[in-house]
């Protein structure tokens, strides 16, 4: 009768289910008011259950979280991507997910998601955190991240049970109040992947007492506020929605043993270190040490790297090489478009490339975005359209028509794309190219990833001058063929600049390991801050450059200061 899904509030709403149990075993019963205001909340604990005994299966849940798990991902590639671990008493790797006991809930959920073997990051990050190590991992989404810190995390959840944080909550529950103390928090830059996090626990909570909850902004918090009173053990929150919760007492920290803060540098790029400061280390939180902290970003620039020393206590380094961003996986083309030719240029391109495969085109702007969408439509192409200004429900039916194939063309603005699941695209374009280069590895990293073959298409003109060194560094290394028109132009604005030999976009660290990775192994300026002009032989990949990292790895695990990527 019990399961993570299945509620009812007498007196009011009766949704999402047919039980009354929740999935922490209470019989949540309200009288009166339904979720109005005025409520009485009697909870039943059956606390002494044992969380880590699998509940009655329920056939209905299981067909929506299960049905459609097949990604299309080629995970045997997964297996040329290379891992580094670095820190002290750093535990040996998995290479099965029956090298580790993660007990009977967490198997028959992976069984049910038909995960055969664990991705590199998993092989690494599950040992790690089961041994309550902290941890700071550098990957991308694509490389099966998400679940490298569920699994774990739920699992010790299962065996240790809610403890004190079941206590709170009922005490809490007995004076009329439900906020609601999670045992593990996940924050996350946006709505969208706040969504496939809590998707995710949602599948591996199956069966479980855990209750996984989402919160996010720019939808109606009334609704989500209902939502957590039901019980929440495990919260996925975007900072901003989290402190507003915080204020309005529905949520307290105080018992969180869990922390995991995903694409971390995407958080700070948004501007969220005040409130992710606030909610780590300016309210209840358990301090460093008496939580176990784990933290991932694709990037790793000194921002990250104080964010690590300040949150997260004696932890193990994690490099996980960047997914499907090889040579071998993503062609990338420039070509010369002047603007007013650009969306004539779209049109021939999209009639080569197939109207069928999943088309993900860039712009610079919101109004950009419509305008295009707008004449893709007139023009008789299926498209969507993703960016800041829709509305969260249209994002994510945007998403879901294009991940669908209903719409596989979607015009997007990097701000809204970013951090999202799209794992199949077959061509990225970039309508306007960002004057970011590392703007462009994370967008064209959207092809060609986990193993499947990619084609990256950017529109070039007179207005892109400022990214032309970069892109034709990325280019060399990464073995494409080269326009001489983009390295006349480079040449030019090389000699022009009076900042040579000191690449400015990587000054902060490890975002250059997204370049490094994508040039497939060679990399374009050695760790001297210095261009290696003499081609990509001598810097092979992850194993062999270790000067890359500046010869520093052994100075994890607390001696940041000493952390100097360019090594002058
Ligand atoms: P993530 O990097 O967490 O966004 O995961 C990328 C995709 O890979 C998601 O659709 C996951 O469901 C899927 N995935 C994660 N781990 C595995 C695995 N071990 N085997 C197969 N698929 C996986």
């Amino acid at each position: 009768v019990v399961n993570s899904d299945a509620y009812t509030s007498f007196g009011g709403r009766s949704d999402r289910g047919k039980s009354a149990f929740n999935d922490r075993g209470y019989c949540n019963i309200c009288f009166g008011g339904g979720t109005g205001g005025n409520s009485r909340w009697v909870e039943e604990s059956r606390d002494e259950e044992d969380w880590s005994k699998p509940l009655s299966p329920n056939e209905r849940l299981e067909q929506e979280l299960f049905s459609g798990s097949n990604t299309g991902i080629n995970f045997e590639k997964y297996d040329d991507i290379p891992v580094e671990a670095t820190g002290t008493n750093s535990p040996g790797h998995i290479e099965s997910f029956h090298d580790v006991d993660m007990g009977e809930i967490i198997m028959s959920n992976i069984t049910l998601t038909r995960y055969t073997r664990p991705t590199p990051v998993q092989k690494y990050a599950i040992p790690i955190i089961k041994t309550k190590r902290d941890l700071m991992a550098c990957a991308q989404t694509g490389s099966g991240k998400t679940a490298a810190f569920l699994l774990p995390v739920l699992s010790q959840i299962y065996t240790d049970g809610p403890g004190e944080a079941l206590q709170a909550t009922q005490e809490n529950g007995k004076y009329g109040r439900r906020k609601q103390y999670p045992i593990s928090l996940v924050l996350a830059p946006t709505r969208e992947l706040a969504l496939q996090i809590y998707d995710e626990a949602r599948k591996f909570s199956y069966r479980s007492r855990v209750r996984p909850c989402v919160v996010y902004g720019g939808a109606d918090i009334g609704q989500q506020i209902r939502d957590l009173e039901r019980g929440c053990h495990l919260l996925v929150a975007t900072p901003g929605r989290l402190v507003d919760m915080m204020e309005r007492g529905k949520i307290g920290l105080d018992y969180c043993k869990y922390l995991v803060l995903d694409e971390a540098d995407r958080m700070l790029d948004m501007g969220f270190e005040p409130q992710i400061r606030r909610i780590v280390e300016q309210d209840t939180m358990p301090p460093k040490g008496a939580r176990q902290t784990m933290m991932f970003s694709a990037t790793f620039p000194k921002e990250i790297q104080i964010l690590a020393r300040d949150f997260l206590e004696e932890y193990i380094f994690l490099a996980v090489g960047r997914v499907g961003s090889t040579s071998e996986n993503i062609t990338q083309k420039v070509v010369w478009v002047e603007e007013n030719d650009k969306r004539s240029f779209l049109l021939d391109l999209l009639n080569a490339t197939g109207k069928d495969s999943l088309t993900l085109v860039f712009v610079e702007t919101k109004k950009g975005a419509d305008a295009l969408e707008d004449f893709l439509y007139r023009e008789g192409y299926a498209c969507t359209s993703i960016h800041g200004d829709r509305s969260q429900r249209d994002r994510e039916e945007a998403l879901h028509q294009f991940r669908s194939g209903r719409c596989p063309i979607m015009v997007a603005t990097a701000v809204a794309a970013r951090g999202l699941d799209i794992s199949n695209v077959k061509h990225v374009i970039n309508f306007d190219l960002p004057s970011d280069i590392e703007e462009y590895v994370h967008r064209i990293g959207r092809t060609g990833r986990v193993g499947n073959l990619g084609l990256a298409t950017s529109f070039y003109n007179d207005k892109n001058s400022n990214i032309t060194k970069d892109l034709l560094d990325i280019l060399v290394e990464a073995k494409q063929e080269v326009p001489s028109w983009l390295e006349n132009l480079a040449y030019e604005h090389q000699h022009k600049s009076t900042n040579r030999g000191r690449p400015k976009r990587f000054s902060g660290g490890f975002g250059a390991r997204d370049y490094r990775q994508m040039a497939g192994g060679g990399n374009a300026f050695n760790n001297r801050g210095a261009r290696n002009t003499g081609g990509h032989g001598g810097n092979r990949g992850f194993g062999g450059n270790k000067g890359y990292y500046g010869g520093n790895y052994g100075n994890y695990g607390g001696n940041y200061a000493q952390v100097d990527w360019w090594g002058s």
